[in-house]
């Protein structure tokens, strides 16, 4: 039987490890009929909009996608594509693991983490108010009224929303996870000490969650700069995490880059009615079109995808493959190399040729 998937390949290097993954998981024999929506930059071009509503109906429809990064520009035009689509489906739970793989340029290769992100709100929830606004005006008024903290009036304003109901269900999942995994402790990030109330909430329901599984896994509470230091230090002391929006984004790039880079780093996108997977990495412009990157973020975040539809063999089989090629070190991408300007590094579909002969061996 085939599973019908929808792919946005992005931008930027998106479409390259896109194709590349593509590749691989049909190379797993596993039949999955690919409905492919453009995205991104070729869809303002075409459509004058990054993220055309087929893209969302389709990933409604199908309720599985992967994607591939898709630029944001800072400061201006449009809001990311990214979060609205996690907005938009719901997909309130970012899950992306950090496991050395042996032949990575790791700095620590004990890592074997599984990071549980809260998608839809803290500082990314998208209430932003610009300096100068009418909008940031009339807040800052209100607020100088009812608050003995006083904010300047010529501050842009960002709003962090963080409820028992976000916290209570991303809590949760990172628990049930660790459960059906056999994971020893959830670790909760948080800034409780100084955002008492935001963060305080996020804790203080933590803990209530956790108390349903006492005895079946552990539970720590960790503040967020204490919790950098010690990932860097000590990541063997621990096994799943989970934290609000903003800390689960900045912490996960530190998870990436102690098993060697966002080259490797897959993630997925959780909801209870949908489940899009995508690499952490961005759409790294400066290397579009060249061939260069490297494909396993996205083919890991494809791994990812054959579990969560039952094809747990082929996922095996296809995580087995990455990690042999990476391994032996020989068709594997510049950033895999010990030498970042080793001529014998291949690009990005010579490795994903080289993990589909693996498949087909
Ligand atoms: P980036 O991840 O695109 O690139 C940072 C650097 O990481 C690159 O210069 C490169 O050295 C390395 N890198 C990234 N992917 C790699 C790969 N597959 N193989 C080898 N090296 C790789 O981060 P950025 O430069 O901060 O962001 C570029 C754009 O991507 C921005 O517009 C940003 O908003 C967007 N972005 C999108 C997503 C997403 O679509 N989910 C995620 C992050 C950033």
């Amino acid at each position: 039987m085939s599973c019908r998937v929808t792919l946005l390949p992005g931008d930027g290097i998106g479409p390259e490890v896109a194709r590349a993954m593509q590749k691989c998981v049909d190379a797993t024999g596993v039949r999955i009929e690919w409905e492919e929506v453009v995205v991104g930059a070729p869809a303002i071009a075409s459509q004058g909009t990054p993220l055309p509503p087929e893209a969302i109906a389709s990933v409604k429809k199908n309720r599985v996608a992967i994607k591939g990064p898709i630029e944001t520009p800072i400061g201006k035009g449009f809001r990311s594509v990214n979060v609205q689509l996690r907005q938009e489906l719901d997909l309130y739970a970012c899950v992306r693991p950090a496991r050395y793989i042996e032949g990575t340029r790791a700095v620590n290769t004990k890592v074997d983490l599984v990071i549980f992100r809260e998608n839809t709100e803290d500082l990314y929830a998208g209430v932003e108010f610009d300096t100068g606004s009418v909008e940031a005006g009339r807040l800052i008024s209100l607020i100088n009224e009812i608050s003995p903290k006083k904010v300047r009036p010529d501050s842009a304003i960002s709003i962090k929303p963080i409820s028992a109901f976000g916290s209570e269900r991303i809590v949760r999942k990172a628990f049930e996870y660790a459960v059906q995994n056999g994971r020893r402790k959830v670790s909760l990030v948080h800034k409780a000490n100084i955002m008492k109330f935001t963060d305080g909430l996020f804790l203080r329901t933590g803990q209530q969650v956790a108390a349903e599984f006492a005895g079946k896994v552990e539970f720590e509470d960790v503040i967020v700069d204490n919790m950098c230091m010690q990932l860097v230090q000590k990541p063997e002391l621990y096994d799943v995490l989970v934290l609000p929006n903003l800390y689960g984004d900045i912490v996960s790039d530190l998870c990436a880059g102690l098993v060697g880079g966002l080259g490797i780093a897959p993630g997925a996108n959780i909801g209870a009615h949908a489940a899009l997977f995508e690499p952490v990495h961005g759409s790294a412009p400066k290397y579009a079109g060249l061939n260069k990157v490297n494909p396993t973020a996205t083919i890991l975040s494809a791994v990812m995808m054959l579990r969560h539809i039952g094809e747990t063999d082929a996922a095996r089989r296809l995580e087995q493959a990455v990690c042999d090629v990476i391994r032996e070190g020989r068709n594997v991408t510049y950033d895999l190399k010990a030498d970042r300007n080793d001529p014998t590094a291949v690009g990005t579909q010579e490795m994903a040729e080289a993990i589909c002969h693996k498949l087909r061996k």
